[in-house]
Parts: structure tokens; sequence; C-alpha cells
């Protein structure tokens, strides 16, 4: 975990622009309700604690409904939270008026939303998308980014500058969108499922590309995926589960927070195989380690083991 501290000292000033670097995000006790047309609520999260660091790279997970297009969207100042705070840096994008969150959705932070066909102006070409993402750019803000040519050429459209969205393909459409979210010079990086309509190829193309602007800026990249393939890119992942964060993992492992009565919920990839009545057994090894394995019928003794 990284002290909130840490990202506290790297807050930004509203009036700097266009450096670039990684923001750090805080989220404390975030609540979010949404009232329907029948006018009840739904609680779409429900006490959300979080810290990401500055140019840290994290995927969400979780099933669906379990709110994380929600945090996403609270995440880019697109939503306001029922509750709780939200730092960005050092200011508390939860209690900002609407000018401020406008300043810091056309600069620090972009938020590809769901969809390829969301984030850009489909009768529009290729090179008039990236110039409308960056319409609220002062003037000597625009010449400290990229030229949209070479930002095009950066995520292989070079060729397609002056192509319509509309006549393009599936990937071509979510590397414009990264285009277009990258071109104003973010700190933060917000994307919801950015790959889930792509092929294979086309996916990997995308991600890796996130990554290669990442590390090329530093920008703290979250992003929300199902797949699995997507997610072990990533050096951190949050799973999300009925609005709050579920689970963690770093590195390959998995890290879950003990519940009430000494809850402990199986890591998200395992939930399948071990359902729910499966007989295990629990070895404590040590004060601070425990074993935790199925025995199988046929070969008792001999069943893989798996640590938490
Ligand atoms: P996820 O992205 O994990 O699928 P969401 O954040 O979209 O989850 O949704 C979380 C919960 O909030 C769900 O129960 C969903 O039905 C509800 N929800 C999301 N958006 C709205 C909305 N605009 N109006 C009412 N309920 C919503
Ligand atoms: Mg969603």
């Amino acid at each position: 975990m990284v002290a909130a501290e840490t990202v506290v000292e790297r807050g930004f000033d509203i009036g700097e622009l266009g450096r670039p670097g990684g923001i750090g995000i805080r989220c404390q006790g975030l609540v979010h309700l949404y009232r329907t047309f029948e006018g009840h609520d739904v609680v779409a999260l429900q006490g959300v604690d979080l810290t990401i660091a500055p140019g840290e790279r994290v995927a969400f997970l979780g099933p669906s409904g379990s709110g994380k297009s929600t945090l996403l969207t609270l995440l880019g100042g697109i939503q306001k939270p029922s509750a709780g705070r939200i730092f960005l840096g050092d200011e508390e994008i939860s209690r900002m008026g609407e000018r401020y969150l406008a300043r810091i959705r056309s600069r620090r932070v972009s938020t590809m939303l769901q969809g390829s066909t969301r984030n850009l102006l489909p009768y529009a070409t290729a090179r008039q998308n990236i110039a409308f993402a960056r319409l609220a750019l002062a003037g000597s803000e625009r010449r400290e980014v990229e030229p949209a040519a070479a930002l095009l050429d950066r995520v292989g459209l070079g060729g397609q500058a002056d192509q319509v969205v509309s006549t393009m393909s599936g990937g071509q459409r979510q590397r414009l969108a990264l285009a277009c979210a990258v071109s104003t010079g973010p700190q933060l990086l917000l994307a919801d499922e950015p790959t889930s309509q792509l092929s294979h190829e086309d996916r990997d193309h995308v991600i890796e590309l996130l990554h290669e602007l990442g590390d090329d800026l530093g920008t703290t990249i979250v992003v929300v995926t199902h797949q699995p393939e997507v997610a072990a890119t990533f050096p951190r992942t949050v799973t999300m589960k009925g609005g709050r964060v579920g689970s963690e993992g770093r590195d390959g492992a998995e890290y879950v927070v003990i519940g009430a009565e000494g809850v402990v919920h199986l890591p998200s990839h395992l939930a399948d195989q071990w359902p729910q009545g499966t007989l295990v057994r629990i070895e404590p090894e040590d004060y601070d380690r425990l074993v935790v394995s199925r025995p199988s019928e046929s070969d008792a003794g001999q069943d893989p083991e798996v640590e938490q």
C-alpha cells in the first residue's frame, strides 16, 4: 500500500498543464447511488477506499454490476459521488464545481468510455477527432503537446489521418480513441473495457500501445476489463464485488481482506472450480502461513495445494 502522503506530495496546480507524468488517486469511503425512474435508489458503490500511486497501472476486474464503470466515471470527474471523497493529487475533485471539473476533464484526466463509438465523432476524420479533443487547450498548451501526425503514427494510423471514423475498423477506432485520450497530455488515463469488442490481435495491439504510452509519459492508467489476458499485463489488479473492493492482486499474487468472523474470499479465478459447499482442508503451517487444499477422492494426499 502506498502511503497517502506520497500521493498528496505530488499534487498539481490547476494552472500547470501539459506536463508528462502521472497523478495519484485517493478515494475515501466512496458511496454512489443511482435514482431510477421509478424513484428507488440503486447502490452502485458502498464504501470504496482505494489509493493509486502516481504512474501506477491498475486493472479493475469484477462481475457485471459490481460498480467498475461507476468508480471509473467518479475518478474521471464525469459524475460526483453521493458521499465520500476523491483526491487527484492534492485536489479534491469530489468537492469541485462544474467549471473546475470541466478543466480537469479537458486536460488532466482522460476517460475512454465503454464502446468504441462513444469517444469519437463518427463523421469526422482521425485528424479532426484529435483537434476536437484538444479544443479546450489554450494556444500555448497546444504547442506543448505532440503534433496530431506524430500521435497518429504512434498508434499506427499515420496513413488514416484523413479517413472518416465511420469507415474504420473496430481496432482502428479504439487506437484512435486512445490517441484522442492522450492527445491532451493527461496525467490519468481511464479506460472502460477498451478491448472488449476487439479481435485478439487488435486487443493485444491496443494494450501494447497503452503500456507504451504509460512508459513514455508516466501516465497513471486504470483500465476496466473482464479479459484475463489484459489483466495479466497489469502489475496490480483490483477486483470489485458488490460495490466494494473485494480483493487486490500484485505481480500475480492475490490479496484479500479478512472479513467479519474470519471469512476469506477465494481468488476470483478459483471461485468456479471451488464452488460453495466444497470441503477444504486447512493446515496452519505456522503463525503467519496457512495451506488450503482440496482433498481429491481418488488420490488423497497428492492434491495440488493452493497457498494463501
Ligand atoms: P459494472 O461496470 O461493474 O458492470 P456499474 O458501475 O455499471 O457496474 O453498475 C453498478 C450498479 O449500478 C449496477 O447495479 C447497475 O445496475 C447500477 N447502475 C449503473 N448505472 C445506472 C444508472 N444510470 N441508473 C440506475 N442504475 C445504474
Ligand atoms: Mg461497466
